[in-house]
C-alpha cells in the first residue's frame, strides 16, 4: 500500500510548523437528534479553513530544493489552491494556482491573499487537468494533484491520526469523499490504530462516483455533478486513492443537497460551528440515519468551513 501509517505519523512531523491540531467538539443536541455520540473533528478551524493544508504541506516540503526552485502549480475548485498557495508561502516559493471561474468569492480572495498567481477556466467546458500540466511543462513547476497522489493522502491522513488521539475509544469512522485523499489516508490510519473500526465514505448523491464505482468493482466516470458540496464535485476516483477505498472502507452513503443543507444549519444553531457544503457531508450522513446499526461512538471528520456571503444568506 503506497499510504502507509509510518508514513502519516512522519507527515505530522512536516505539517506540524503550519497545520494545526484542530479540536474535537461534541454536541448534546446533535446526539440526541442522531441517536449516537458524535465527535466531530472541526477541519473548518484548519490554517486555510479546510484540511487540506495538512497534503500541501507534506506534498511541498517532500519536495526536493531544486524542485521546489521552480514553484509548483495547482487545479482545485478552491480549499486545495488555497492550501498549495499557504505552504508555497511557507517554503518561500511560487504558486499557480488554476481554479474554476464560479469558485465561491471567499476562496478566491482567500487564495489571492495567500499571494499565489490565480489562472480560471470554466468547468464545464475546459479541463483543468490539461491547463494545469500545460503550466507545468512551459514552467517546470511542480504540479501538485489534490487528491490523488500518496503524499497528499498521507498529509491528510494526519486529520485521522490526531482524532484517534483525541478519541481514542471510536467505534466508526465517517469521512466526506470527493477524490478520496482524506477518506484514504484516514483510513489507513484509523485501521492502523484499531483494526476494528468501521469506516464510511460520504458522496453527494449527484456526485456519486465512488459509489457507482464500487457497485462496478472499477473506476467510474461520472458529468461533472451539480451539487452545492463543491469540494466533492470529483467525476472518477483517484487511482491511488480507489483501491485503498475498496479495501479499507465499509461503504459509502449517500446525501442530498437539501440533508447537507439541514445539517449546516443545525451544526450552526446548535453548534455554532460553520461547515461548508461539503464539510457538513459526514455530519448529514451520520444525522440523517445512513449509518448501519451498531455505530456508536463516531468520529466525523468536518472537512472545512470556506462558507461565502451567498451560502450564509441562503442558509439564513
Ligand atoms: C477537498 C475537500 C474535500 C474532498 O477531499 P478529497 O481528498 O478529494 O476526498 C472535502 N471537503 C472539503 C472541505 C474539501 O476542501
Amino acid at each position: 500500500m503506497p499510504v502507509t501509517a509510518e508514513a502519516i505519523r512522519a507527515a505530522a512531523e512536516r505539517i506540524r510548523p503550519v497545520a494545526k491540531v484542530t479540536p474535537v467538539m461534541t454536541s448534546r443536541s446533535f446526539d440526541r437528534a442522531a441517536g449516537v455520540s458524535a465527535y466531530f473533528k472541526c477541519e473548518n478551524f484548519q490554517t486555510g479553513g479546510a484540511f487540506k493544508i495538512r497534503g500541501a504541506m507534506n506534498f511541498v516540503f517532500s519536495l526536493t530544493a531544486e524542485q521546489r526552485a521552480k514553484g509548483v502549480v495547482a487545479f482545485s475548485s478552491g480549499n486545495h489552491a488555497q492550501a498549495v498557495a499557504i505552504a508555497a508561502r511557507e517554503a518561500g516559493i511560487q504558486a499557480t494556482l488554476v481554479m474554476p471561474l464560479d469558485a465561491p468569492q471567499a476562496k478566491l480572495e482567500s487564495t489571492r491573499d495567500a499571494g499565489g498567481r490565480i489562472v480560471t477556466y470554466d468547468r464545464y467546458r475546459e479541463n483543468r487537468e490539461v491547463i494545469g500540466k500545460a503550466i507545468a511543462d512551459e514552467t517546470g513547476a511542480t504540479l501538485i494533484p489534490p487528491f490523488d497522489h500518496e503524499w497528499i493522502a498521507t498529509g491528510q491522513g494526519t486529520a485521522g491520526l490526531e482524532l484517534m488521539e483525541q478519541v481514542p475509544d471510536l467505534d466508526t469512522l465517517v469521512v466526506c469523499l470527493g477524490g478520496g485523499g482524506l477518506t484514504a489516508g484516514c483510513a489507513v490510519i484509523a485501521k492502523s490504530i484499531n483494526p476494528k473500526i468501521r469506516v464510511f465514505g460520504v458522496e453527494p448523491e449527484a456526485g456519486n462516483d465512488y459509489w457507482l464505482s464500487r457497485q462496478k468493482g472499477e473506476p467510474v466516470e461520472i458529468p461533472v455533478p451539480q451539487t452545492i458540496a463543491d469540494g466533492l464535485m470529483t467525476t472518477k476516483p483517484g487511482r491511488v486513492t480507489f483501491p485503498i477505498i475498496q479495501e479499507l472502507v465499509e461503504d459509502i452513503l449517500l446525501v442530498t443537497d437539501a440533508e447537507l443543507l439541514a445539517t449546516m444549519k443545525l451544526m450552526l444553531a446548535r453548534m455554532k460551528m460553520l461547515a461548508e457544503p461539503s464539510g457538513a457531508a459526514a455530519a448529514a450522513a451520520v444525522l440523517h440515519g445512513k449509518l448501519p446499526p451498531g455505530c456508536q461512538r463516531v468520529g466525523v471528520l468536518v472537512s472545512g468551513g470556506n462558507v461565502d456571503l451567498a451560502m450564509l444568506s441562503r442558509l439564513a
